[in-house]
């Protein structure tokens, strides 16, 4: 049984985090996609929502599952017995810390990270820039699954 865990804040979920989570089901058998809980963090969606946007988005999906946690991603993989910890790449910024952080958890612990590079439709694709059209009233639907949709 191969099992990864997906870990990020999901605020919100968008189409590159959709593309990776879906390309992802065809390498694992399990994908835990984990919510990090961070109280100093100011976050646009409550836990709730970013819980129910992912949940929705992947009600078809056998295999996927949304969960939340505190603490290191390293732990929290052996809390829930993951080998693996899955990571999207979508430009030189994001391998260089990536790299540092995948370094560290194996300094820490036996567990792979496996980064998927992302898709070329969804490469610039972050929550913040979504965020941010949303703050300026702007058309975020192109950006995130059908799933995602503001009150
Ligand atoms: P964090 O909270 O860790 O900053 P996010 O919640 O935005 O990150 O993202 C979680 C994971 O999804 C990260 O591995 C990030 O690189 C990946 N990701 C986010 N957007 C995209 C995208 N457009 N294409 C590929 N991977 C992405």
């Amino acid at each position: 049984m191969k099992r990864a865990i997906f870990p990020g804040s999901f605020d919100p979920l968008t189409l590159g985090h959709y593309d990776i989570i879906k390309r992802g089901i065809t390498l694992f058998d399990e994908i835990i996609v984990a919510i990090g809980v961070n109280s100093d963090k100011k976050y646009m969606f409550s836990l709730e929502e970013r819980k129910t946007f992912i949940e929705i988005a992947f009600k078809d999906e056998t295999g996927v599952y949304v969960v939340t946690y505190k603490g290191l991603n390293v732990d929290f993989c052996k809390e829930v017995n993951a080998e693996f910890i899955l990571r999207g790449l979508r430009n030189p910024a994001d391998f260089e810390f990536e790299k540092a952080i995948a370094h560290t958890n194996r300094s820490l612990s036996e567990i792979e990270t496996v980064f998927l590079l992302t898709s070329a439709g969804t490469s610039y694709i972050a929550s913040s820039i979504v965020r941010d059209v949303i703050r300026n009233n702007g058309d975020y639907t192109k950006l995130v699954p059908d799933s995602v949709r503001v009150k």
